[in-house]
């Protein structure tokens, strides 16, 4: 490799974000922060600035700029302070830029994750939502401007790992019949199902093997996540919703595995550390250390599998429903399940809820196609008002 690579980290503080900087700061010869960026805990943003030394830091407001100026001036650095959604698309889409881990959860990192794309970066994406939102935009928006798309979340990381490097020929030309897309089942995989009711967000946030922030931790508890999954590995690797076959794996051991024609299955194993990801995406087509522990089989003895049991898991239907449809629903599932998931995290709504909810909206609207991002973010806005109408009327 030439030169030191520049990194963005949008989502900094987060645990994809801080996980990033960790596998960076392990290799300063290869990388280089250049911006991070936070939204709600600055001290800590400041923090990663004194550790890292990045060229410019974004927030969320004029206010939270004004608190980390401060910060950084005591400590006597000359990262500069960039605001709001002009800022992130700024650091998303500078010319010293080599690489951009979009790492902000949900909806609101889309444009930025958009801006690096159109930018023609090299982009790690853990934001699955963004993906979701606009798969056809997006992808069509990889395409024309060159960018090298990078999947972050272990289940795509892993596929793309198993897959040729020609994969974007075709899964059928390349000879794959099916993707096996791997779920812990999460913490409430064994609860009676009459318990579910009473489950709480500590409960939900107690993820059995990754340690994550809280949205993804209820996604995976509801298998949303897993919903979510199947929508971006369809626009990942241009497979078809029923092509996508998940299997509950409760070790998450196996990130997942692509079954080709002939018999073979190849898979991807490591230990749950987003870390492996990161690193095989940052230094691809390379390999670097990511500080992950080697995988001990014989520490781990056994894998089991079992199929999803949709009845426990609704929201893995209701993600199949939208993947079928397709256009505007996969962002008004997205938009409706964001809601869902604040409202439960502030104890509005009980469990079985988050379902019910995006079950409301999705079904209530009809889906109208997305020619433009007007209309993707037309289309979050539209189920952001049902499910705001729905929790009016049924939430605490
Ligand atoms: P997190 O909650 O720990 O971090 C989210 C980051 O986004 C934080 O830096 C936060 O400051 C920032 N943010 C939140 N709201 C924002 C807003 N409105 N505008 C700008 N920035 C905002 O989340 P995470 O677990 O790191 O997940 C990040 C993304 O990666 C999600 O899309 C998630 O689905 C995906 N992902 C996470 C994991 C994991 O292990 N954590 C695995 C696979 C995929
Ligand atoms: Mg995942």
């Amino acid at each position: 490799m030439s030169r030191v690579q520049r990194i963005t980290v949008l989502g900094a503080t987060g645990s994809i974000g801080l996980s990033t900087l960790d596998v960076i700061a392990r290799h300063p010869e290869r990388y280089e922060v250049f911006a991070v960026s936070g939204y709600s805990r600055i001290d800590e943003l400041l923090a990663l600035c004194i550790k890292h030394l990045p060229a410019f830091a974004v927030v969320p407001s004029d206010a939270s700029a004004q608190v980390l100026r401060q910060g950084l001036k005591a400590a006597g650095l000359r990262t500069e302070v960039l605001v709001g959604e002009a800022g992130l698309a700024q650091v998303a889409a500078d010319p010293q830029v080599d690489a951009v881990m979009a790492a902000i959860v949900g909806a609101a990192g889309l444009s930025p994750t958009l801006a690096a794309v159109r930018a023609g970066k090299k982009v790690l994406l853990a934001n699955k939502e963004a993906l979701v939102m606009s798969g056809a935009l997006f992808m069509q928006a990889v395409r024309e401007s060159g960018a090298v798309l990078l999947p972050i979340d272990s289940e795509h990381n892993a596929i793309f790992q198993c897959l040729p490097g020609d994969f974007s020929r075709g899964l059928a030309q390349v000879g794959v019949r099916r993707i096996l897309l791997t779920a812990s089942g999460g913490p409430f995989r064994e609860t009676p199902l009459n318990e579910l009711n009473e489950v709480t967000p500590e409960q939900a946030c107690a993820h059995p093997n990754w340690s994550m922030g809280r949205k993804i931790s209820v996604d995976s508890a509801s298998m949303m996540n897993k919903g979510l999954e199947l929508i971006e590995a369809c626009w990942l690797f241009d497979a078809k919703p029923a092509q996508v076959e998940v299997v509950v794996h409760p070790q998450s051991v196996i990130h997942s595995l692509v079954d080709y024609v002939d018999g073979s299955v190849l898979a991807q194993l490591g230990n749950p550390d987003m870390r492996t990801p990161i690193a095989n995406a940052l230094a691809w087509p390379e390999r670097i250390d990511s500080g992950v522990a080697p995988l001990d089989l014989f520490a781990i003895a056994r894998l089991d599998f079992q199929a999803p049991d949709e009845q426990r898991f609704p929201c893995l239907r209701l993600a199949r429903q939208a993947a079928d449809a397709g256009n505007s629903a996969p962002a008004m599932l997205n938009a409706a399940n964001e809601v869902a998931v604040e409202a439960f995290l502030q104890r509005r709504i009980r469990f079985p809820e988050i379902a019910s909810m995006i079950d409301h909206v999705l079904n209530r609207e009809p889906v109208v196609a997305v020619e433009a991002l007007e209309a993707v973010f037309a289309a979050d806005q539209r189920a952001r008002v049902l499910a705001g109408q729905w929790l009016d009327s049924h939430g605490r």
